[in-house]
């Protein structure tokens, strides 16, 4: 089986499009890690879209904040007004799927969470080298697959000892070591390269890659601006970051 991995998709029709039509050859079904919605203008369509297709998802603080699970106290004032911006564009159903959605799921050797998998209703970031060889304890499967921080890069541990790169990596999963996959974000990269993330997880040939697709940011800037959502949501699609 090969999977499309995808995270961190914030409304952004026009990435989730790009990043789909070039799975679609690669892959055989879509595992999504949640923030399907908040700072961009599309979160109908792109709830719709990752729900009709999706084997496994798992939600994301933003599905929290718009379904009021959690406090939007703890958002920034961008995260905010996109958050309120999307409740109200979503009906009952909407909301009450996006509440529905698991925290952690499994598939095959593989645990699927949105942050950290150490407590992950805290929604900790893992930024750092040792922030993800400190996360290797929270999970019992070979493979965890996180998103949450919009910066892609593989962590892994065995007995030639830890390893961590970042970027668009290509990866041969070796024998006795596990894997911890940060896939990047689909709608909202912040790493300075405005082009959507996602993984391709192989599970019989045994491979990671982290892929980076060009698509229309003109296009996703504009519905953010016409829509009324912050100029500073719009401008950091072309930053990427
Ligand atoms: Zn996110």
């Amino acid at each position: 089986m090969r999977y499309a991995v995808l995270s961190d998709i914030h409304a952004n029709l026009e990435a989730l499009q790009a990043v789909l039509a070039d799975a679609a050859p690669r892959t055989d079904a879509l595992l999504c890690l949640g923030d399907l919605v908040g700072y961009g203008a599309d979160p109908v369509a792109c709830i719709e879209t990752v729900a009709a297709r999706a084997q496994t998802l798992v939600c994301g603080n933003h599905e929290h904040a718009v379904t009021g699970l959690i406090d939007m106290e703890w958002f920034n004032a961008y995260a905010r007004a996109a958050a309120e911006w999307t409740r109200e564009r979503l009906d009952e159903d909407h909301r009450a799927y996006l509440a529905s959605l698991p925290l952690v799921a499994e598939v095959g050797d593989a645990t699927l969470v949105h942050a950290s998998p150490d407590r992950p209703d805290e929604w900790e970031y893992l930024l750092t080298a040792q922030d993800g060889f400190d996360a290797f304890s929270a999970f019992t499967t070979r493979l965890c697959f996180v998103g949450h921080s919009h910066l892609a890069g593989v962590w892994s541990l065995g007995s030639s000892g830890p390893e961590y790169r970042v970027g668009a990596v290509d990866v041969e999963l070796e024998r006795g070591r596990r894997y911890l996959v940060n896939v990047g974000s689909v709608g909202q990269p912040r790493d300075r390269d405005p082009r959507a993330a996602y993984a391709i997880w192989d599970a019989e040939r045994g491979t990671v890659s982290i892929r980076r697709i060009v698509y229309d940011v003109a296009a996703a800037r504009e519905k953010i601006l016409r829509g009324g959502l912050p100029r500073f949501l719009a401008d950091r699609l072309a930053w990427g970051s």
